[in-house]
């Protein structure tokens, strides 16, 4: 249950081991077909935008995405953490100037500091982070675009930790842009960056890369949805083919059904994280539904003593709480006895490791929500 790649499903790894397929296949373009609509379909998209999907990360979307911003235009990037924080130097890199509202580890920007700097500001590109790994904090998309959309051209949504578990609505709310990438809250295997951006944004794109520039990759990607070779550069044949069986099950069970089994799985596993006497970092409204953020002084034992007892979580990263907290992904195909199991062997570590926890506690309340909210209460 670490934060990335996250967990996946034997049916979704073993979708992508196949024998030779071919980038100009029939096999591989149907996926990439069905797997760019469906990254339609989940990030809440319509006509007036274009999908895409690059061979890379999310730090490749991220990359990618900014030559949706004209020289010489300002940007202010709202960060809840490390990987908000992560635009920084690659704004600088492209020579874009920017501002920089920021938040406490746990919390997350203000909407009257937004309002207030975008006011003042003449800022035509607004950057936010929709799920903060580093800290699970959710910002509030709805909040922030309502705001942005009366000041700024253009807003860039990153939407690697949430794509697929939260609800991005891009069309609805105005945004501009969302990127994400294939092995976190999607749950398949790394390889692939994806970016979703408007038609109308696309016409004026600024030209500083090859391989970074959406205007190089916007034929090949009309091509695929075409049903036709799209090549630019190869393509993660066996991701793509991962992908499009995740894209599959999202549209069997509904977008909104998998984000409501993704909230239910957070309010069972952080009620159940302070339950058994541990604290959650992100405040209870900000809560996300693909991390939690576990204070604790022993943090980095825990995590090594839960390996051991058989469950991976990720150590804390952001700079201000180094070794002070862990971090549980449920990002992905976790399922109610993932998180027990979880619950389970977090309370024995932190007991092992001196921390005060009320052993089966966690559990026993975690196991109770997750069987009140599945029978309608
Ligand atoms: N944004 C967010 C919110 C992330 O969580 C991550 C990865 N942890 C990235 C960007 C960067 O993605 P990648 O590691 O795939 O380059």
């Amino acid at each position: 249950m670490h934060v990335g790649p996250s967990f996946s499903s034997y049916r979704i790894q073993l979708a992508g081991v196949s024998e030779n397929t071919g980038f100009a296949s029939p096999d591989f373009l149907d996926a990439m077909k069905y797997s760019l609509e469906g990254l339609l379909y989940t990030a809440g998209a319509d006509d007036s935008y274009l999908p895409f999907i690059l061979p890379g990360s999310g730090t490749v979307a991220m990359e990618t995405v900014t030559s949706l911003i004209p020289s010489g235009s300002r940007t202010l990037l709202l960060t809840n953490g490390v990987f908000g924080d992560r635009w920084i130097p690659i704004l600088t890199a492209h020579g874009f100037q920017m501002d920089v509202l920021s938040a406490d580890p746990g919390n997350s920007v203000s909407m009257d500091d937004i309002e207030e700097k975008l006011e003042g500001g003449g800022y035509q590109n607004l950057i936010m982070t929709h799920v903060e790994t580093s800290t699970g904090v959710r910002m509030d998309i709805e909040g922030v675009s309502k705001i942005a959309k009366k000041y700024a051209d253009r807003i860039i949504v990153d939407g690697v930790a949430s794509l697929g578990a939260e609800k991005e609505d891009i069309a609805r709310l105005g945004i501009t842009a969302i990127i994400s990438a294939s092995q976190k809250a999607l749950g398949a295997p790394p390889g692939a960056a994806l970016i979703v951006a408007s038609r109308a944004a696309l016409e004026d794109i600024n030209e500083f890369s090859y391989f970074f520039n959406l205007k190089n990759w916007m034929t090949p990607m009309e091509r695929y949805l075409e049903g036709k070779n799209g090549y630019l550069s190869t393509e993660p044949v066996g991701v793509i083919l991962s992908l499009s069986r995740v894209f599959s099950d999202i549209r069997t069970i509904g977008l909104e059904a998998r984000i409501d089994e993704h909230r239910r799985l957070t309010l069972a596993l952080n009620e159940g994280i302070e339950a058994a006497g541990l604290r959650v970092l992100a405040k209870r409204e900000l809560w996300s539904n693909t991390v939690t953020a576990v204070l604790s002084d022993h943090a980095d034992e825990i995590v090594g003593r839960s390996m051991a007892l058989g469950i991976e979580f990720a150590t804390g990263v952001h700079p201000k709480l180094l070794g002070k907290y862990f971090r549980i992904g449920h990002m992905g195909y976790v399922n109610d006895f993932d998180a027990l199991s979880a619950l389970s062997v977090i309370e024995r570590a932190a007991a092992q490791s001196g921390e005060k926890v009320s052993i089966g506690e966690g559990v026993k309340r975690a196991q109770q929500i997750l069987y009140d909210l599945s029978h309608g209460k």
